[in-house]
């Protein structure tokens, strides 16, 4: 099979290029693209009630989008990725809701203010968490699923200025630090984005001819 560009369904060029970084480790010379290069990504209700569901809302809004150009289909893939934290002792919350925990303009200090609430007087045992990245990867005759995670555990302040979202508050297993103490470096090789996107290098070298 010939390689494809594969455009991904987000206007977030950070995330475009977290991927084309990922692919390139993984030792793939694959275009990857954001959805700016077919004119943005087409509005989508994020409805599905799992990480997978909502990946693949997107990326079929975003496949639609790309047929209805006259694009080759066989030549332009979609990827499209849906992610958040799940905490065992919250049974799984926030969940799909990661990102408007405490509502729906909710910020990331308004999020971690809630979780921190959540768990108070909850002993470290007690506050076990992973992040989930699920990948939807959807061409000619191609549909398939990545699912990467990262365990951990929630802390009881937050720490650290690097990254995003839970950031602050997420120290993976075999760290003390939080992920916005370890920073990019760290984080580039152990997250749940990460794990993604080594299952989806390593499918993509599989099929290459
Ligand atoms: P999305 O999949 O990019 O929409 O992310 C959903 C939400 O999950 C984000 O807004 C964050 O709150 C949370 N999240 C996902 N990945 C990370 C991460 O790597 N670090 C911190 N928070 C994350």
């Amino acid at each position: 099979m010939s390689q494809p560009r594969i455009i991904v369904a987000t206007g977030n060029a950070h995330k475009t290029d977290e991927i084309a970084a990922a692919l390139a480790r993984a030792g793939m010379q694959i275009e990857v693209v954001s959805a700016k290069a077919v004119g943005g990504m087409p509005e989508v209700e994020e409805n599905a009630d799992t990480f997978a569901g909502n990946a693949r809302l997107k990326a079929e809004a975003l496949r639609d989008k790309v047929l209805a150009q006259g694009l080759d289909g066989a030549a332009n893939w979609v990827l499209a990725d849906d992610s958040g934290l799940e905490v065992e002792a919250l049974d799984g919350a926030p969940g799909i809701y990661s990102a408007r925990y405490a509502g729906p303009d909710a910020t990331d200090a308004d999020n971690n203010a809630k979780l921190l609430n959540a768990l108070a007087g909850k002993p470290p045992h007690e506050r076990g968490a992973r992040f989930t990245c699920t990948l939807v990867l959807l061409g000619d005759g191609v549909d398939e699923t990545f699912a990467g995670h990262c365990p951990g555990q929630i802390l009881e302040v937050p720490s650290g200025d690097a990254g995003f979202g839970y950031d602050p508050l997420f120290a993976p297993d075999g760290y003390e630090e939080t992920f916005a103490q370890l920073g990019g470096a760290v984080k580039d090789r152990i997250s749940h984005r990460a794990h993604a996107c080594q299952l989806l290098g390593q499918w993509l070298s599989a099929s290459e001819a």
